[in-house]
């Protein structure tokens, strides 16, 4: 990595602040917040058509191009391919700083081919992937998504049965993934596939780079219980890739997998890119215009919440400073992970007792039926990037060091 020598932080963040300033609007902070004015979206996932679906991810991908330009869009990352090549403390100032701003809201098909796709690239691919690759996926101007879960295969990813047989320089891969978030925007895929037949699961899969308009790809979206489409079945019927598309090793794709779970639970535990709304605020403002702010269980319930986000910041803060300290995202990401699905939940149901019948019944009154987007939302957060339980088990055996889990394919 090429060395660059870093302003001071204070000075670097003047200078970001005043390109912020310059190109996007303050974002209304807690106390500016008005009931009735503005958007009052809370969601997770969006109602959106196919169409605005589309249009929102090119708006996240355009302002992704323009902080790449400004040398803000890939800070901690290598120069030579495409980063500011800043320490980790610097984008994480600079994001922090970001989310002051009106900036797009969280696109989770860009979230996960710039937080997760990408650098899963930076860590295992070869230098002609890398080169081929990264500049264009940190510039937005090229999206991955991530192919692992299949009909039979989510949180065993040992069960995964997409086959991709060798055939000279080339891979027949044929099979199906499912849950495949962004696809739809996608110009490659990460894809694990079994090639190992009777190999143990550490050696039994390899992991592929697909282009998403390879002959015998088909992508087919699927609905969701909010009204949108982010997820996909994606079907590989004969499809060829060269081996040159291959990530690591013949028989290193259950590493590979697991090195990219790390960067999902990192991002999922940091919310995932984006501005999400402030959940607090609009709490409070519900709470205003309801008249239920004196109720001491609803205080409580503000209290507990508070009290969990600022334990969810000093988890994520550990979790920086792990990353700065050159490790590698660990089980914290874990109770991270665990911590925001449960906050998100705990918010829905403090909407709910403030809101009551309205929050299921669209009566056109602001603020009171978008929450039921988040409410709607939240179960698919628990299960993404690997469920609640998924999570316990690896706080379990790898924080606590408590006694691994029976598994029937593995000697006690
Ligand atoms: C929002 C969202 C986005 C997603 N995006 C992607 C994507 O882009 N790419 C991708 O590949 N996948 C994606 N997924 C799929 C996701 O990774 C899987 O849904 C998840 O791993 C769970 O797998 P499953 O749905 O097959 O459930 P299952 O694994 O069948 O689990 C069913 C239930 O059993 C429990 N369970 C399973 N095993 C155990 C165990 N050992 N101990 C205790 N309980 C257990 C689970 O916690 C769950 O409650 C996404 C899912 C969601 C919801």
């Amino acid at each position: 990595m090429e060395d660059v020598t870093a302003p001071p932080l204070e000075e670097y963040l003047d200078e970001a602040r005043a390109w912020l300033a310059a190109n996007v609007a303050p974002r209304p902070q807690r106390g500016e917040l008005a009931w009735g004015v503005g958007s009052d979206r809370v969601s997770l996932f969006r109602d959106y058509s196919p169409e605005e679906e589309r249009a929102h991810v090119e708006q996240v991908r355009a302002w992704q191009r323009k902080k790449f330009d400004a040398g803000y869009g890939a800070i901690a990352w290598p120069v030579e391919y495409g980063g500011a090549g800043l320490p980790r403390a610097y984008e994480q100032a600079f994001l922090k700083l970001e989310r002051r701003y009106d900036i797009p809201t969280l696109s989770e098909a860009v979230s996960i081919s710039l937080e997760i796709e990408a650098p899963t690239i930076l860590a295992l691919g070869t230098e002609a992937q890398k080169r081929q690759y990264l500049r264009g996926l940190r510039r937005a101007d090229l999206m991955c998504c991530q192919m692992f879960s299949e009909p039979s295969a989510g949180s065993d990813l040992g069960a995964i049965s997409t086959r991709a047989v060798r055939d000279g320089d080339e891979w027949v891969i044929d099979g199906q993934k499912v849950w495949t978030s962004g696809a739809q925007h996608a110009d490659i895929g990460y894809a694990i596939c079994r090639t190992g037949k009777d190999a143990p699961r550490r050696e039994a899969f390899t992991a592929f780079l697909v282009p998403m308009d390879a002959s015998g790809v088909t992508v087919r979206p699927l609905r969701q219980m909010t009204g949108g489409s982010n997820f996909n079945e994606v079907f590989f019927d004969g499809v060829r890739v060269p081996d040159s598309a291959r990530i690591g090793e013949v028989g290193g794709g259950w590493g590979a997998m697991m090195t990219t779970l790390g960067f999902e639970r990192a991002s999922a535990a940091q919310g995932g890119g984006g501005a999400g709304p402030d959940i607090i605020g609009r709490l409070i403002l519900t709470a205003q215009k309801f008249g239920r702010t004196d109720e001491p269980v609803i205080r409580q319930g503000f209290a507990d919440l508070y009290a969990k986000n600022r334990m969810r910041s000093w988890l994520l803060q550990r979790s920086a400073a792990r990353l700065r300290a050159g490790g590698v995202p660990g089980p914290e990401g874990s109770i991270s992970k665990l911590a925001v699905t449960r906050w998100l939940q705990d918010a829905g149901e403090l909407a709910t007792s403030l809101i009551g019948p309205a929050v299921v019944a669209d009566t056109g009154e602001w603020g009171t039926y978008a929450w039921s987007e988040l409410i709607c939302g939240f179960p698919g957060a628990r299960l993404g990037g690997g469920t609640d339980e998924i999570q316990k088990n690896t706080i379990a055996e790898r924080a606590l060091g408590l006694p691994r889990e029976p598994r029937p394919d593995r000697p006690a």
